[in-house]
């Protein structure tokens, strides 16, 4: 091993110590750094190393002396090591500088930064002087910002990809400008423009759409500017526009905001398809279901008319088994035309053809008459009417006697077994009321929500299936609502289920008083 006896010429606090003191303070000052000093022979061996090394390596500077210092370089990094090195050794370079992975004494791997110069010319001193700094936490903090990087990289290209690949337009603006920052091919694919951008929410007029009564939307209409200006989100709203080459179509459009971590919104995007397709196989089949309904309408009441032409005739003959078939021929004819009916009134509900046709008339008068109807029909059920004995109302006679007979014929099909159905018309200070009780098989409240929808039907496997499309109710809804009135249910399953619905009263109705009668 060598020692350090050289002391500097003329730097002044020092000039005073003596030889001994000064080779005492350069060698405190090697063996205490936390970096590793080593000094190498002309052959790279080791002939000196500071004591730091058992910190950053875990060997005994002792145990290492004589060894080559490429023995611990990883060896990905061999060749680069041994490489530099050489060529250190063969003054190529004076001065070297690299970062190598070398394995520590426990066998993990340890990042150091060696610095090195070539003094073997010195013949004082006659060896390589290097230094080895661990950076180990650096490089994996560096490691793992790099992966961090690649990965949020890897997640923007997936994710422009994806918005790209879409099969709708997409568009994302900043808030509160509206100035666009993405759009994908659809969008111009779906306007027919080359480039449909506006940059700024009053600008948006800029893109031509229109409310369902024909109005233009104004910038901050677009869905796109209620979200960015007041945090809306949009969904499926269907807006008709007019594309770049002069052709009109429908649009669905949902938007959302986009909020930074302190819930404010910085940007906005747009998501929207072109439906005009699909709209217009919907109207198709709607034309179509109308017609067909309309077609059926007119043979099932030629029938209607030629069984109660044979029923006159079969009453006269007394013939009692033909004018049996005959009521059941009847029965199923009725079912029949309440389908037809029900089917076309759907029909012209999405065509925008349930027109009212509203009229003054005494309910009373009109649930009375429908049920008398009913009654006729049903053997099972004894249908009873109570409460006032006349209200005159403003309505389509029509419509309302069609929601009536639903409900009633409903409050018979799910009442198997029971004999009452009980009708009530009453009022309050601005509505007439009609309650609809049976005492069947009940509703459970969970479904109450959704019973007026389209196509709802309550399914519980265990329960005896009652035939129906789930749309009487739906109608139903639909109709009082275009009267301005409330329809609504309370039902407790296994009790039976009342239906009732209101209907708004002129200022002078005529009410006569409270009555009870049945229609059996
Ligand atoms: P459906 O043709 O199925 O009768 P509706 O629209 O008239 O269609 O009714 C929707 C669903 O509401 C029915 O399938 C049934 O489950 C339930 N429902 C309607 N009326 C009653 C009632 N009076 N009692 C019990 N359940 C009823």
């Amino acid at each position: 091993m060598m020692s350090i006896q050289d002391k500097p010429q003329d730097s002044s606090p020092e000039h005073n110590s003596s030889p001994t003191q000064w080779e005492a303070r350069l060698h405190a000052l090697i063996e205490h750094s936390h970096e590793v000093s080593l000094l190498l022979d002309d052959q790279g061996t080791i002939l000196y190393a500071s004591p730091a090394l058992t910190h950053v390596l875990g060997y005994l500077p002792e145990e290492v002396s004589g060894q080559t210092m490429l023995s611990w370089v990883h060896p990905l990094d061999q060749s680069e090591a041994s490489e530099s090195l050489a060529s250190l050794q063969a003054h190529t370079r004076q001065e070297l500088f690299m970062t190598q992975r070398y394995r520590h004494k426990d066998g993990s791997w340890r990042w150091l930064e060696l610095r090195a110069v070539n003094k073997l010319a010195d013949l004082q001193v006659a060896a390589l002087i290097c230094s080895l700094r661990d950076i180990t936490a650096l490089k994996e903090a560096e490691i793992e910002q790099q992966r961090l990087v690649e990965e949020s990289d890897l997640a923007h290209t997936h994710l422009l990809t994806v918005l790209q690949q879409m099969p709708a337009g997409v568009m994302i603006a900043e808030a509160p400008s509206g100035k666009l920052l993405f759009s994908n091919d659809q969008v111009r694919q779906i306007w027919r423009h080359s480039s449909p951008e506006a940059n700024e929410v009053d600008k948006y007029d800029r893109y031509e759409g229109f409310h369902s009564g024909g109005t233009p939307y104004a910038g901050h209409e677009w869905p796109l500017a209620r979200s960015i200006r007041q945090g809306e989100s949009v969904r499926e709203e269907e807006i008709t526009f007019l594309r770049g080459d002069g052709t009109r179509g429908i649009m669905s459009v949902s938007s959302a905001p986009i909020l930074n971590t302190q819930s404010e919104i910085i940007a906005g995007v747009v998501v929207f398809i072109d439906i005009s397709e699909r709209k217009r196989l919907e109207q198709l089949k709607d034309n179509f279901i109308s017609m067909v309904s309309h077609e059926l309408k007119t043979p099932v009441t030629s029938i209607k008319g030629y069984t109660q032409l044979l029923q006159k005739h079969f009453q006269r003959s007394d013939e009692k088994q033909s004018l049996h078939f005959l009521a059941k021929m009847n029965y199923q004819l009725d079912k029949l035309t309440d389908l037809i009916n029900e089917i076309l009134s759907i029909s012209q509900l999405d065509l925008g053809m349930l027109n009212l046709r509203p009229q003054v008339f005494d309910l009373v008068k009109a649930v009375g008459e429908e049920l008398e109807s009913q009654q006729a029909t049903t053997a099972t059920h004894k249908l009873q009417l109570k409460g006032v004995e006349k209200l005159t109302i403003t309505g389509d006679r029509e419509r309302i006697g069609q929601v009536i007979h639903h409900l009633v014929s409903n409050a018979i099909k799910y009442s198997p077994g029971r004999k009452q159905v009980c009708i009530e018309i009453c009022y309050s200070d601005q509505a007439a009321l009609i309650h609809i009780q049976d005492y069947g098989i009940g509703i459970d409240s969970e479904h109450f929500s959704r019973i007026f929808e389209r196509f709802y039907r309550v399914d519980e496997p265990l329960e005896q299936t009652f035939p129906g499309l789930g749309i009487g109710l739906y109608l139903a809804h639909e109709i009082i609502q275009r009267h301005q009135g409330h329809i609504w249910v309370e039902s407790q399953k296994g009790q039976g289920s009342t239906f009732s619905f209101s209907l708004p009263l002129q200022p002078h109705t005529t009410i006569a008083k409270e009555t009870s009668h049945d229609n059996h």
